[in-house]
């Protein structure tokens, strides 16, 4: 009747919306497409989801902040080191599981025959030790200054030579199929200077706290019941921009569009690297985490992967995990009915370190630029770039186009020529995008699973958020 009509319609209100969004932002950008917008006008465009992006940016940090201390502060030591172990192990199985299928892709297709010559010779980049790289990563744990830490990505030396990478890369990036009337500004992310935050420094920081809250008790109760209490006003606030998110999606997808490069100069190597880094994705998107879903909690995982609809088209539209995570929690929470004390505990950390699709990609593109180079691999160095890989996955940030900053650190590891990064520029806003909802797609199932294997321990307790969890 009428009536369930309507009714359906309200229910699935977000996920129509949202779906029609995405058709409408492919329809209107490929319309627009003939009429060769200037760089101004596709900043037009775009302006409303602009907008969303930056709401979204707006809400990360009081909300990565207050999640993860009210969701440590609600556990006790032993039950969130309990957790903390099973999502480890989860991060980091599916994260060596993503690199494995990214390598096994490549070498399979082998995307990077014939010679370099097909692409135009881009300027050098500068070279990153791993060691420095890595000594980086750790000292983003501890930020010196919390404020600080809040407003700039990272101040260390690595980065400042990325910064150098990008500045280098965005005056010759354009020149792929001779189309120079974008300006490139945008490509690769300035850790410095995005709308960014040291979000690891942050996340050490409070879960250390929260951890220090839970363990006060009585004494601990005022912050405990402040961060409850910030954590439950930002959701409402996403509550309310989940209405505005589809606007924002359908002009993001529809500026992007129209500024792409022509797909159909696209062909040869990097039209099959593109196809490969797509099979690789799926093959960890569609089968892998689903299945590994099922096997361990026998629910239904497209039931669950239904319910996170909004978040995944979110993070392809915006390109950033860490954008699209008050979203993420909005889904996980009310559509899947993940428990809050997981979702607080497990989202933010996944969203910051666990990126199954950009570790994926890392692996996958150095092998490609190796065999773009002639290069042939033995096995020593394929091991050393699934480790890399690893860690520059950990170390991007949830932001567009992270994972080719990062890359930085694969490709020297094993000498491959840095400035070949620039080969694979022209492609990478949209396999950011499948990678980003990768990654999305993993911390959410991630937070099913862990949910799962930790229901004993969370059954005992009072299933109110905030109530201390009593020792077994
Ligand atoms: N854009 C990705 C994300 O936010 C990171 C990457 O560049 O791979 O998850």
């Amino acid at each position: 009747t009428k009536d369930d009509v309507k009714r359906f319609f309200m229910k699935n209100a977000f996920v129509i919306l949202t779906v029609a969004a995405v058709i409408f932002g492919i329809i209107l950008g490929f319309s627009l497409r003939p009429y060769k917008m200037t760089y101004r006008e596709v900043t037009f465009l775009a302006f409303p989801g602009e907008l969303l992006m930056r709401m979204l940016q707006m809400l990360v940090l009081p909300l990565l902040v207050s999640s993860l201390i009210t969701g440590m502060a609600a556990l006790d030591s032993r039950a969130s080191g309990k957790m903390g172990m099973k999502a480890v192990i989860y991060y980091t199985t599916t994260t060596v599981i993503a690199v494995f299928i990214g390598i096994v892709m490549v070498l399979i297709i082998h995307p990077g025959k014939g010679s370099k010559d097909e692409f135009t010779k881009q300027q050098a980049v500068e070279k990153v030790s791993p060691a420095d790289a890595f000594l980086d990563l750790i000292r983003n744990m501890f930020p010196p200054n919390l404020v600080e830490a809040c407003t700039k990505q990272f101040k260390t030396q690595y980065v400042k030579r990325v910064v150098y990478v990008q500045m280098t890369v965005n005056d010759t990036v354009f020149t792929l199929n001779g189309s120079q009337q974008f300006s490139r500004e945008e490509m690769i992310p300035a850790p410095g200077s995005v709308n960014g935050v040291n979000a690891l420094g942050l996340v050490v920081f409070s879960m250390c706290f929260g951890l220090i809250i839970g363990s006060m008790r009585e004494q601990g109760k005022p912050l405990k019941d402040f961060f409850d209490c910030l954590n439950e006003a930002i959701m409402r606030l996403v509550a309310i921009i989940m209405w505005y998110a589809p606007i924002g999606i359908l002009f993001l997808i529809a500026g992007k569009i129209v500024e792409m490069d022509d797909i159909s100069s696209m062909g040869g190597q990097l039209g099959m690297y593109t196809v490969t880094v797509i099979c690789g994705l799926l093959i960890h998107g569609v089968f892998v985490l689903p299945l590994l879903y099922f096997l361990i909690t026998r629910k239904n995982p497209v039931v669950f992967i239904a319910g996170l609809l909004q978040a995944l088209v979110t993070a392809l539209g915006t390109s950033s995990s860490s954008a699209t995570l008050p979203i993420t929690f909005k889904c996980l929470e009310e559509n899947n009915n993940v428990d809050k004390r997981v979702t607080r505990f497990v989202l933010p950390v996944g969203a910051t370190i666990n990126m199954d699709g950009t570790a994926l990609y890392e692996a996958l593109a150095a092998i490609f630029i190796a065999q773009v180079n002639n290069l042939d691999l033995n096995f020593g160095q394929i091991l050393t770039i699934s480790i890399t890989a690893t860690a520059a996955s950990i170390g991007a940030a949830g932001i567009p186009q992270a994972g080719l900053v990062t890359m930085v650190i694969v490709l020297t590891s094993v000498g491959l020529p840095t400035d070949d990064i620039t080969l694979i520029i022209a492609v990478d806003w949209f396999l950011d995008r499948l990678r980003t909802m990768t990654n999305v797609l993993g911390d959410s199932i991630g937070a099913g699973i862990v949910e799962h294997l930790s229901r004993h321990e969370l059954q005992k307790k009072d299933p109110e958020v905030g109530n201390s969890v009593v020792e077994e």
